[in-house]
C-alpha cells in the first residue's frame, strides 16, 4: 500500500508526476487552500474513484486575496488537514511555501484570458484582481501536477466557471469536474471561513442558505426583483449580516436576469459580510438540486 506523502517542493513533485505519467497513470487533482472540511473531502473521494493517482494541493495563495486582513486571518491547519486526508486517500499532498511557488516573488503570467461577463459580475466586481490570482495559481499548479481531471466545488460557482473558461481558452489537457456544494445540517455551505465565526455568528449564518432556498422554492410565485429584495431582507433581518449582493443570474454567463423568461437555467448567488468574515453561497433554481 502506498503511503500518503507530503511534499513541499516542486522538484520532488515533478519526480513523482513523471514516474506516474511514464506508467500511464491517470492523475486527479484537487487544489485547496487547506483548513479542510467535508466539502473538500468529497472532491478528494470523487477524484479517488476516477483516477489512478490523486494529488491534493494545500496553498493559501496570496495573489488571489484582495484584502490583506483576509489573507492574514485565513485559517492554516496543515497538521489536521493531513490527518483528514489520510482517511480520504490521496497519494500525495503538495503543500509548498509562497517562496517555492513564486521564487523571488515572481508570479507567472497567465496569457490573456477573455472572461467576458465573468470578469465584471459578482465576485469579479467585489474582489478586484481575485480571479487573476486564482487563474495564476491554478495554471501554475496545473503545469506542475499535469492532471487528467481537476475537481472544483460549485460552492465557488463563479470560480468554477472561470477555471472552465481558462482551460478552454488555453486548450489545457485537463477535464474540469464540478462537484455539488456540501452543507452543514442547518444548510450553511461548508467553508474554511466558517471556523472564523463566533458561535452566535455561526448560528446567524444559517439564514444565508435559508434565503437562497426560499428563492429556489418560490421562484414561480414572485418576480426576480421581488425575490432579490426578499432574500436580502431575510439575510439582513437581525442586523448582524450585511448583503454585498444577491444576484439571480444565468448559470453560464452569470449575467443577472431581470425576468424568469430570460434564461432556462439560473442560479441565485450571494456574498454576505458577517463580522469580519465574508461568506459566499449559491443555489441552482431550475434543476432542483444544488
Ligand atoms: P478552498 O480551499 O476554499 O479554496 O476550496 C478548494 C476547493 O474546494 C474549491 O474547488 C472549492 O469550491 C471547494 N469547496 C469548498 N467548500 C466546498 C463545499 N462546501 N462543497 C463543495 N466544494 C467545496
Amino acid at each position: 500500500m502506498l503511503m500518503l506523502q507530503v511534499i513541499d517542493n516542486k522538484t520532488a513533485l515533478a519526480a513523482e508526476i513523471s514516474a506516474w505519467k511514464k506508467a500511464g497513470m491517470k492523475i486527479g487533482f484537487v487544489p485547496t487552500m487547506g483548513a479542510l472540511h467535508e466539502g473538500h473531502l468529497v472532491l478528494v473521494k470523487r477524484a479517488r474513484e476516477e483516477n489512478d493517482r490523486v494529488v491534493v494541493s494545500i496553498f493559501v495563495n496570496p495573489t488571489q486575496f484582495n484584502n490583506p486582513e483576509d489573507l492574514k486571518n485565513y485559517p492554516r491547519t496543515l497538521d489536521s488537514d493531513v490527518k483528514q486526508l489520510e482517511a480520504a486517500g490521496p497519494d500525495l499532498i503538495f503543500a509548498p511555501t509562497v517562496n517555492e511557488m513564486y521564487p523571488e516573488g515572481r508570479i507567472p503570467e497567465v496569457p490573456d484570458i477573455n472572461l467576458g461577463s465573468l470578469d465584471h459580475v459578482m465576485e469579479a466586481s467585489h474582489r478586484p484582481g481575485h480571479f487573476k490570482g486564482v487563474m495564476q495559481v491554478v495554471a501554475q499548479l496545473f503545469r506542475l501536477v499535469q492532471p487528467d481531471k481537476a475537481y472544483f466545488g460549485e460552492k465557488d460557482y463563479q470560480q468554477l466557471a472561470v477555471i472552465r473558461s481558462m482551460s478552454r481558452q488555453l486548450d489545457l489537457p485537463v477535464t474540469i469536474v464540478g462537484c455539488p456544494t456540501v452543507r452543514e445540517p442547518d444548510g450553511l455551505a461548508m467553508s474554511s471561513r466558517n471556523m472564523l465565526l463566533s458561535p452566535e455568528e455561526r448560528k446567524e449564518a444559517a439564514l444565508i442558505s435559508r434565503a437562497l432556498f426560499y428563492v429556489r422554492d418560490n421562484w414561480n410565485s414572485y418576480s426576480v426583483d421581488e425575490l432579490i429584495h426578499k432574500a436580502t431582507s431575510m439575510i439582513e433581518k437581525n442586523g448582524r449580516m450585511k448583503v454585498e449582493y444577491v444576484s439571480i443570474a444565468d448559470s453560464i454567463t452569470l449575467e443577472p436576469v431581470s425576468n424568469w423568461k430570460e434564461s432556462s437555467s439560473v442560479r441565485v448567488c450571494t456574498a454576505v459580510r458577517l463580522g469580519k468574515v465574508r461568506l459566499i453561497d449559491n443555489v441552482g433554481l431550475t434543476t432542483g438540486e444544488d
